[in-house]
């Protein structure tokens, strides 16, 4: 059987597999989370790939360039490529909140009253929750943004963040955290460090090169069990919320909201980005989805853009016929700072707080929100609802109660999943484009299945 149709049956069983585990969950709610053991597997078996796929694929892709000089162009399109897309993204999640004003009449004034008066306890609630998403305790939450006389965060202190999170003093503990862009950094320093060393070095150079295709033909064994391990973890987190009757009150409180949100991420995955695609491609951008889809299934399965980078690693390279000196950059970077979906839904819902609040944005403070849900979507690690964190930002940023976020607490989990299979094809697209930015004689894409 072709490598084409193998994948397209595969994506057919997995799509099988996500309809099958929703059912079980909506009906059987307490079998299906008797399944959790294989989700956490297989999720374990993705995870543990990413940090020495990550180093080894950078590594690789400066070593098959033979000269770090080589990256400039390409780098510096790939960061045009991803702050544009996210500020489209942003746009686009602005442009259909404003529209369909979700947040106006759709939360009854008694649950407003009600989160206003316990203001302190609500808030408590919510750094609890944050604090338990992010592994670190509440006050540690309230400190970061900015509670009481603490400092409020302005852009510069992100920006600063951001610088400083490149670099790390220990290499080991940021592969422990899986803390993936100092240790890109690293890799892209010391490879070109080989490129200069000559014969002395060959083995390494050899070793690193087999080390990361040893790791993608792991890579594929592991997608032979993913119909089974997408229906465990799938099946597994449906069966709780609906145990706990979170399913049931998802869609009539949070409806309107769960429509806008999930309306912008199509319109961006389904239009801007295709465009894009296509103007600088010329590649069928619909086909290019399809590729695509066992990571987008894998990333909505997931809810973790660095969990899904190893299959999107694989899907687009053996799939879409993107070059491995493209996929080699662009995807490891794009997983941790590439978020579009991110972007969109930050943005999308500040402006549904400041609806419910009947709070009237004015254009300057929705900027505001387009450049702090920018800037807070590359700071979000791709971790599942780290965007619900780093959306704090957003809401300081335009003096929108934190509060007020308890009303989006119970539908994170599902449009998280959402909004990350928008994140992992935002970056297969950048993969494909940047593609196109490498100097002539770097090595040719294979032909396309
Ligand atoms: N879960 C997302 C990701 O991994 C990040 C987020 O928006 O929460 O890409």
């Amino acid at each position: 059987m072709s490598e084409g149709k193998h994948s397209a049956r595969q994506t057919i069983y997995i799509c099988m597999a996500i309809v099958a585990a929703i059912l079980l969950a909506i009906f059987l709610p307490s079998t299906a989370m008797k399944f959790h053991l294989g989700g956490e597997v297989f999720l374990n078996l993705l995870k543990m790939m990413v940090v020495p796929l990550v180093m080894s694929s950078v590594m690789c892709g400066i070593l098959g360039m033979g000269d770090v000089r080589k990256l400039g162009k390409p780098g510096f399109y790939t960061i045009v490529y991803y702050l544009s897309t996210t500020v489209l993204a942003v746009v686009v999640g602005l442009v259909v909140v404003n529209v369909i004003r979700p947040g106006v009449g759709t939360v009854d004034v008694d649950t407003i009253a009600e989160i206003r008066e316990g203001s302190s306890e609500t808030k408590d609630k919510v750094y609890a929750f944050l604090a338990e998403k992010v592994k670190v305790t509440p006050t540690e939450v309230a400190d970061f943004f900015g509670e009481e006389e603490k400092v409020e965060p302005t852009i510069a202190m992100i920006l600063e963040n951001l610088v400083k999170s490149l670099f790390t003093d220990n290499l080991f503990t940021s592969a422990v955290e899986t803390n993936l862009l100092p240790l890109i950094v690293f890799s892209i320093i010391f490879a070109a460090m080989l490129t200069t060393l000559g014969e002395n070095v060959q083995v390494l150079k050899t070793g690193i090169e087999q080390i990361n295709h040893a790791l993608m033909a792991f890579v594929m064994l592991l997608m032979k069990v993913a119909p089974f391990g997408i229906f465990c973890l799938v099946t597994a987190r449906f069966g709780e919320a609906q145990s706990k009757g979170e399913l049931g009150e998802i869609v009539q409180q949070t409806g309107w909201y769960m429509i806008t949100v999930v309306s912008g991420l199509g319109l961006h995955a389904l239009v801007t980005l295709p465009i894009l695609l296509w103007v600088f491609t010329r590649r069928n951008p619909y086909r290019f989805i399809l590729q695509m889809s066992r990571a987008i299934l894998t990333a909505f399965s997931t809810a973790s853009s660095s969990a899904t980078l190893p299959v999107t690693m694989e899907c687009a390279e053996s799939q879409a016929g993107v070059s491995e000196r493209s996929t080699n950059f662009v995807l490891p970077l794009g997983a941790t700072i590439n978020m579009d979906g991110t972007a969109l839904y930050e943005a999308a819902a500040a402006i549904f707080i400041a609806q419910v609040i009947g709070m009237d944005m004015t254009l300057m403070q929705q900027v505001t929100i387009a450049l702090t849900a920018t800037l807070a979507a590359i700071g979000a690690a791709g971790i599942p609802e780290a965007g619900l964190v780093t959306m704090l930002i957003v809401l300081n940023a335009v003096g929108l109660p934190v509060e007020f976020v308890s009303l989006i607490l119970s539908v994170d989990w599902l449009l998280d999943r959402f909004r990350t299979a928008v994140n992992a094809f935002g970056d297969a697209c950048g993969a494909a484009i940047i593609d196109t930015t490498f100097p002539e004689d770097s090595d040719p894409a294979p032909s396309e299945t």
